[in-house]
Formats: structure tokens, C-alpha cells, sequence
């Protein structure tokens, strides 16, 4: 039976978040773009009512949502501001390799870390020459008796100059690609080093910056997975992180639909609301039926998650849909505004920056097509 009716939980769990991004997010969120402000004291309220690190099973002492319940969270997160969101998401980014692939003893030392006070992760897979491409790594990692020496670069690592613990990918040899990757946990030391902060044109909330590891020691038992089960681990991490990219950019659509039907309504032009006229109205409805076709990809995605089915193709098409609708309704609600929406005065010219980098980070939209073509052609009956 299907039902798109929200459980009791579920409800509180939305309104809760709903909250969150109303009283603490939104008031500060102007002055945190403006400033390129990390917005540590956000992150530390969220942590204190359970919104952040979704994805730690309640033994480690974390939420254990699921995948629909952090969805639904992310939406509302994302609804306030996706530089605050992303901050947060990156976390479970994080984590998400420990929980998914981790050995009972990293479970127990770092995801204990993080529930018991406000901690903040990084994931290190991009480099500077190997983005979509990531096989293409360059970042080594040498053993040496009972330890792993990291040497190499990541670039625009969110959460990077502020982490406690980075999840780094590197390679036994990049010669051999996806075969050779290993995923490591890493904590904070000397040998990490923040060498760049980028200057953003949008979600400039969030902190992005290029981490140099430079002789790193790590344990051998804080690999992540096997010796070249690095591949598998960042593409599983993957499938389940990008229907939280789609809820946020649900959250940044919904927001500009919201903030042109009240402007439609209030604004006049040759003696009528311009809500009024038919090429406006056609603008608010197109908003309409992409957010709910967007939120029914991104809850099928994280519903097939839940219940451990192929997930991989509808991921990809969340992330990839929902992404290019809020970007069309940012686009479309400042247009709506006519003058004043390009004016930092109103909220819709941000959401209109904010939402250009869901469609580039955790793989980007042509990406996403790649693999929804790969999945087609491999396995069609995934699809229906
Ligand atoms: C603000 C920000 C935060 C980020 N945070 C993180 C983070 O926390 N951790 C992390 O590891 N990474 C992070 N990233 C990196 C992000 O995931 C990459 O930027 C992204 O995967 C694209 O890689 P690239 O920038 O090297 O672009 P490239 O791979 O160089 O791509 C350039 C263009 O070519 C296109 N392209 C590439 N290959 C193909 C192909 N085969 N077919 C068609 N088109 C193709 C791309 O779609 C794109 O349009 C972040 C990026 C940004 C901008």
C-alpha cells in the first residue's frame, strides 16, 4: 500500500525542524552570506535538539533516523539556508563512510565523539585535478608497519578548517584507479593543514577550503573497509547522501515559491496584483508541480534506501531533478520580484546563489545523467 501520509514522529520530527530553520537560521542567515561567517553557533543549537548527525545508529548514541525521517529534516534545513544546511549535511557526509563500512571499533571511537558534544567532520574525496573524475586521485597513501602515511591535496573540502575528523580517500597506487582507493578516518594533527578559503558566490555560510595532508600517520585500523573497497565506499556513501542534496534543494524551491506568491500578491502593476496575470501565474504554477515531483523523487529514493532496494539510478535522479528545479524557481521568483529581487534586500537573490552549487557538489548534474544512462543500460528492470 502506498501512502504519502506522514507518521505522528514524523511530524513532530518536521516540525521541529521546521522551527529550527524559522527562529534560528532564517534571522541570522543575510548577516552569515554577507560575512562569510561559519555558523558555528547554529550548528552547536542543532546539535543540542538533535539535528545534527542523523545518520548514527541510537547504540553509538545517535538518532538512527531514516532515510525518509532525514529527508524531511533536510528539507526544512535547507528551506532556511543551504550554507547552514550543507555545514550540517557534511557531517553525516562524514560519518556516513564509519557507519556504512566502519569496524566495530571506529564505530565506537568516533561516532561516540560525535554525539557526545558538538563535533564537526569533513569528507576528502575531490582534488585539484580529479573532481567528477575522482578515480583519478592522486592523494597517496603508503603503509608503514601498523600505520597508512597519507600524502596529498583536496580541494574545496566543506567544514575543512573547523573538522575534528576528516574521511579521507587516497590511493595504494593511482595507476590502477578504482581498484587501488582506501577510505580512512582521520583525526585533526599537525601534518593537516588548511592551505586555501575559497570566496563564494552563494551558500557562503558553509566553510570550503583546500586541506594539504603532508606525512599524516593513521592507524591501519582506522581504514575504512578493506585495502580498494575505497571506490565502493565513497559510491555507497554517495547514493545515500544525494537524496539529502535533493531535500535541500526541495527546501531552497519551495522557499522561492513561497516568497513570489506572497510578492504576486502584494505587488501591483497597470492598475492590477501582478498575480493577477496569466504569464506570472504560469511561472508559480510550474514552481508547484516541480517541488512536488522533485519531493516524490527524493522520498522514493531515500523510501528504496530504507528498505535496502537499488537505490543508485533514483538517487542520481533526485539529486540531478531536484537540483535543476531550484534553480529554475530561485531564477524564476527573482524575475517575479522584477527590480527589487535582484537587490540584496530580498531574500530571493540569494536563493538564486545558494542554489547554482546543488547542481556541482556530490557529483554534478551531468554526472548524474551518467549514471542514470549506466543504470538504464544495466539494469532496466530496476526501474519498474
Ligand atoms: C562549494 C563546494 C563544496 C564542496 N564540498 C566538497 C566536500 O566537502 N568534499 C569533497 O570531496 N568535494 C567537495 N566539493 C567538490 C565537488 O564535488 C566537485 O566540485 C564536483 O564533483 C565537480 O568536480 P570539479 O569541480 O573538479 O569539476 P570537473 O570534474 O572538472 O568538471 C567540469 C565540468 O565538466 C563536466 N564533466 C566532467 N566529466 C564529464 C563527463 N564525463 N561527461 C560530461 N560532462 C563532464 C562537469 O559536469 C562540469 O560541468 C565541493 C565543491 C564545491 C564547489
Amino acid at each position: 500500500m502506498i501512502s504519502f501520509e506522514l507518521s505522528e514522529e514524523q511530524k513532530q520530527l518536521r516540525d521541529l525542524a521546521r522551527d529550527f530553520a524559522k527562529k534560528e537560521i532564517i534571522p541570522k542567515a543575510a548577516e552569515y552570506d554577507e560575512t562569510a561567517k561559519f555558523p558555528k553557533d547554529i550548528l552547536e543549537k542543532a546539535f543540542e535538539v538533535g539535528l545534527l548527525n542523523l545518520c548514527v545508529p541510537s547504540k553509538f548514541g545517535g538518532g538512527e533516523l531514516s532515510n525518509i525521517e532525514t529527508v524531511i529534516v533536510t528539507e526544512e534545513l535547507g528551506y532556511g539556508c543551504t550554507g547552514v544546511a550543507t555545514s550540517m549535511m557534511v557531517n553525516d557526509l562524514a560519518l556516513t563512510p564509519i557507519v556504512l563500512f566502519g569496524s566495530d571499533e571506529l564505530k565506537e571511537k568516533f561516532l561516540k565523539v560525535f554525539t557526545k558534544k558538538y563535533t564537526t567532520g569533513s569528507f576528502c574525496l575531490t582534488e585539484p585535478d580529479a573532481g567528477s573524475d575522482v578515480a583519478g586521485l592522486q592523494t597517496r597513501a603508503t603503509k608503514q608497519g601498523d600505520y597508512y602515511v597519507l600524502n596529498g591535496v583536496k580541494n574545496f573540502i566543506t567544514n575543512g578548517s573547523y573538522a575534528e575528523l576528516f574521511t579521507v580517500f587516497a590511493s595504494l597506487d593511482p595507476s590502477k584507479r578504482h581498484e587501488s582507493m582506501c577510505c580512512f578516518a582521520v583525526e585533526k594533527q599537525p601534518g593537516i593543514t588548511v592551505s586555501k578559503k575559497e570566496n563564494k558566490m552563494g551558500q557562503r555560510a558553509s566553510d570550503t577550503v583546500q586541506v594539504v595532508f603532508n606525512n599524516v600517520k593513521v592507524l591501519a585500523t582506522q581504514r575504512i573497509g578493506k585495502d580498494g573497497e575505497g571506490w565502493l565506499v565513497a559510491m555507497k556513501t554517495l547514493d545515500k547522501s544525494r537524496p539529502l542534496v535533493a531535500a535541500a534543494a526541495i527546501g531552497v524551491a519551495r522557499r522561492a515559491m513561497e516568497c513570489a506568491l506572497d510578492y504576486s500578491k502584494e505587488r501591483s502593476a497597470f492598475g492590477k496584483t501582478i498575480g493577477e496575470y496569466q504569464a506570472i501565474q504560469f511561472m508559480l504554477a510550474d514552481m508547484a508541480k516541480a517541488v512536488e515531483a522533485s519531493r516524490l523523487l527524493c522520498w522514493k529514493a531515500a523510501w528504496l534506501l530504507d528498505q535496502k532496494k537499488p537505490s543508485t539510478h533514483i538517487s542520481s535522479m533526485a539529486k540531478c531533478f531536484s537540483t535543476d528545479t531550484a534553480v529554475k524557481a530561485s531564477i524564476d521568483a527573482v524575475q517575479i520580484y522584477g527590480g527589487y529581487g535582484y537587490m540584496k534586500d530580498y531574500p530571493v537573490e540569494k536563493l538564486m546563489r545558494d542554489s547554482k552549487l546543488l547542481q556541482i557538489y556530490e557529483g554534478t548534474n551531468q554526472i548524474q545523467r551518467i549514471v542514470i544512462a549506466r543504470e538504464l543500460l544495466r539494469n532496466y528492470s530496476f526501474f519498474y
